[in-house]
């Protein structure tokens, strides 16, 4: 299975995914925690994202087409969790699916309001500390994913793949209605 999870910032994305990717044994390919390795690593790619994780912007477009193309190359089925995130970078993805014939079987988005999504990166600030939970850095965050990720959004929406999940619901009541709609995918319902 090849699974798309979209969803902004506090929709518990990673969580789901984690799940989904031990359902379905397939890897979890999370491009935030790709890249916090490197920061923790003190690698070359690490030192020059750090800036850019800590206030929540973007890393650019290139750099992530570079590593998923590489990440992704390595595996036949997978959740891809945190790309993409523009338009340039859901391009990129499509071209490089059907140059290697193993299109997306799905695309899951999480749907939660703002005020949800922020009430849940606060509480996961104060338990975890992460350095881009700042206010500034979630406000920014979700601005982002508002005029960038919403575009992705769409162009999955009107590719007819993508399945609308409430994630407002319990932890286990958004798995459960993950697998149902991956059940009917996998049906071709
Ligand atoms: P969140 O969804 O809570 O912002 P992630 O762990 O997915 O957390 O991403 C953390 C940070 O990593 C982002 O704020 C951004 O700086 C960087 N990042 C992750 N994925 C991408 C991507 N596809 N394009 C650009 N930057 C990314």
């Amino acid at each position: 299975m090849r699974i798309l999870i979209l969803g902004p910032q506090g929709s518990g994305k990673g969580t789901q995914a984690k799940r989904i990717a031990e359902a379905y044994d397939v890897p979890h390919v999370a491009t935030g925690d790709i890249l916090r390795a490197a920061v923790a690593d003190g690698s070359e790619l690490g030192g020059q994202v750090r800036p850019i994780l800590e206030r929540g912007d973007l890393v650019p477009d290139d750099l992530m087409v570079g590593l998923i193309r590489e990440r992704l190359a390595e595996e036949d089925g997978f959740v891809l969790d945190g790309f993409p995130r523009t338009m340039a970078q859901a391009e990129a993805l499509d071209s490089m699916l059907e140059d290697i014939g193993k299109p997306l079987d799905a695309v899951i988005l999480l749907q939660v309001s703002d005020e949800v999504a922020t009430g849940r990166l606060r509480a996961r600030a104060a338990a975890e500390g992460r350095a881009d939970d700042s206010p500034e850095a979630i406000r920014n965050r979700l601005r982002l994913y508002h005029e960038l990720t919403e575009l992705v959004v769409d162009r999955y929406a009107l590719a007819g793949i993508e399945v609308i999940v409430d994630g407002e619901q319990t932890m286990d009541d958004v798995f459960a209605a993950i697998q149902d709609a991956l059940e009917g995918v996998a049906a071709g319902r």
